[in-house]
């Protein structure tokens, strides 16, 4: 047993782990290099022939379990990795590399990646940075078949395993959390919003992202523990420690198990008001989990997740199919379905962007407004689901009234080419996001053109003080109790009022707990967060009285400095809700 090494990575997915790795990916594959002679080039292309095919029949393979398991979602990333088998970049090159450099067909095939790879890296857009990943992953499946190497692991991992891996592929994560019982995850790879973070959370699997180098550092069965609310790894912990980690397991079970006895009661404050507590997902398997933690509906479905790494775009048959199943299974709660928030990195295949500021770029609603067929699929297949449940329509990044306006046109060009084809049309309840400071600024005037309003904190925080949410450089300037922050939320929720509709927060700042106080102040009537973060977000508005925080948040309007504003806030709530800290701590992932 090795010495105890401890790692931090990005707390993907609440709850603590202790268990034996699992080591999924193995190590990168060392490649043999070797000169080949002119009467075996012929031998070496045939091998690299059938290493394709045999790279082909796997990931066909993959494809059909996966179907088999949960449908046709996660699979087009498979097709994908097929279409890049048959890449004559890939194919024709390695053959040349063959027959000209006479290299033997493993070196061949990682020359032939290494200059797909570096044709990707010259395109700034960070989609084709990602692609590279893809290019490694279908790369190195040929060469372990050319090594006779068999890439999928044909073992399955016990129960109760700690799967250690480089990267996930969809692929992999869907078969490995359905198949087996996994406890936790740790990917050396990968982002909050990376696909493995996103499903583990889903189903509250513990995992850590972005760890680093801990696939090298790990063998077989060692000991780990994986603390996904903190985002920590610890390799071989000694027996003490495992312990403590068992025990705090234990607490956090048990502090969940608790929490959820409060499930079925509403976010009723003692003096009466009522907010509702919603889910944001971003794919259909979270609606289970988001139901098991008490969601009351959807606040946000960023619909963009579902068609993101695939060559096509999605049919209106796919859009109203998918839609409609989420407002099925969710009836008669309401289900608020955001249009595509695509561009800047979040593009499908296949398409481009080569903005140099993606962040001000085209994207969001702007993208759609370009895009009128894409952007109509998806009215079209939103106004034919609307019957099947409670349909809200949302349209992200809107920065002007004229932005809103075209965007209704079009849903309302869109309902008439409905009724005229002779479906029944009924329009449901339009609002749009607000996170953008000149939406904040106008809220009064495109609230009276619309019938709902939701504050994107995330984006809002990004463009109020210009610190880019995915930077690590300048988090340290993202503050979500930055007095602009806080009076712009107040402009917004103003306006709501005054205008006489809803407003909702479907940003992370929805789901802090430490916050819940104030955005009971502002008034807000809904709240959209992670599924499991509704039941400690609940307990405190079943605790608290919407009129202290009214009463809190004109004092903390008063202050000026963001930091005296967080510790005002901090000392309220360890005042009034004592242990609440300590149970936010327990239960949820360290802010990141
Ligand atoms: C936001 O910006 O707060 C938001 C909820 O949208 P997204 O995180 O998808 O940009
Ligand atoms: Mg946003």
């Amino acid at each position: 047993m090795g010495a105890p090494t401890t790692w931090t990575g990005i707390a993907a997915s609440p709850g603590i782990a202790v268990g034996r790795v699992w080591v999924v990916d193995r190590r990168k594959v060392k490649t043999p290099k070797r000169e080949v002679g002119s009467t075996e080039v012929g031998g070496e292309i045939q091998r690299l022939h059938q290493a394709l095919q045999a790279s082909d029949a796997q990931l066909q393979a993959v494809k059909d379990k996966v179907e088999k398991l949960e449908g046709t979602e996660h699979t087009a990333i498979i097709d994908m990795h097929r279409m890049m088998l048959k890449d004559e970049l890939l194919v024709l090159e390695a053959e040349r590399l063959v027959r000209e450099e006479k290299v033997n067909a493993e070196w061949a095939v990682k020359r032939a990646v290494r200059k797909i790879k570096g044709a990707l890296s010259d395109v700034a857009d960070p989609y084709f940075q990602e692609r590279r990943a893809d290019v490694d992953y279908v790369g190195e499946r040929i060469i372990r078949n050319l090594m006779g190497e068999a890439p999928d692991v044909q073992e399955p991992p016990p129960e109760g395993a700690i799967i250690v891996a480089r990267d996930l592929s969809p692929a992999d994560t869907a078969l490995l959390l359905h198949e087996h019982k996994v406890a936790g995850f740790v990917t050396d790879l990968g982002t909050q919003t990376s696909h493995t973070a996103i499903v583990a959370r889903a189903l509250g699997i513990p995992a850590v992202v972005g760890a680093g180098r801990v696939t090298q550092a790990c063998d077989r069965g060692e000991w780990i523990v994986v603390d996904g609310g903190r985002g920590t790894v610890v390799l071989n912990p000694s027996p003490g420690e495992r312990m403590d980690y068992e025990a705090a397991r234990e607490r956090y079970q048990a502090s969940e198990r608790e929490l959820l006895t409060t499930r079925d009661l509403p976010a009723t404050t003692l003096d009466g008001v009522t907010l509702r507590l919603v889910g944001n997902i971003e794919f259909a398997e979270e609606v289970e989990g988001l139901l098991a933690h008490g969601g009351e509906g959807i606040g946000l479905y960023r619909t963009e997740f579902l068609f993101l790494g695939r060559g096509d775009l999605p049919s209106e048959e796919e859009h109203y199919l998918n839609y409609r199943r989420i407002l099925e299974t969710l009836a008669p709660r309401p289900v608020t379905i955001r249009t595509f928030d695509l561009g800047a990195d979040k593009l499908p295949s296949g398409m481009k962007s080569h903005a140099e500021n993606p962040a001000l770029g085209l994207r969001a609603l702007r993208y759609c407004l370009r895009q009128p067929d894409l952007f109509r699929a998806q009215l079209r297949g939103l106004l034919r689901a609307a019957p099947h449940g409670n349909l809200k329509v949302m349209f992200p990044m809107v920065s002007g009234v004229a932005e809103l306006r075209a965007a209704r046109r079009v849903l309302l060009d869109v309902a008439e080419e409905l009724r005229r084809e002779g479906t029944l049309v009924k329009l449901p309840p339009v609002g749009i996001m607000v996170e953008l400071p000149s939406a904040a600024l106008i809220a009064d005037r495109l609230a009276r053109e619309c019938d709902f309003l939701s504050i994107g904190t995330n984006d809002l925080i990004q463009y109020t003080l210009a610190v880019d949410r995915q930077n690590k450089d300048v988090a340290y300037l993202y503050r979500p109790m930055h007095l602009a922050v806080l009076r712009t939320l107040a402009l917004i929720c103003d306006a709501g009022r005054d205008a006489g509709i809803p407003v909702s927060m479907c940003g992370e700042m929805a789901g802090e707990p430490i916050y819940a106080l104030v955005l009971l102040g502002l008034g807000l009537s809904e709240l959209s967060m992670n599924g499991p973060s509704i039941p400690l977000v609940k307990r405190v508005v079943r605790a608290a009285r919407a009129e202290d925080g009214r009463a809190l948040l004109e004092r903390l309007l008063e202050l000026t400095a963001a930091d005296d504003i967080e510790q005002s806030i901090r000392s309220e709530m360890g005042q009034r809700f004592p242990g609440l800290l300590e149970l936010d701590a327990a239960v949820r992932p360290a802010a990141g």
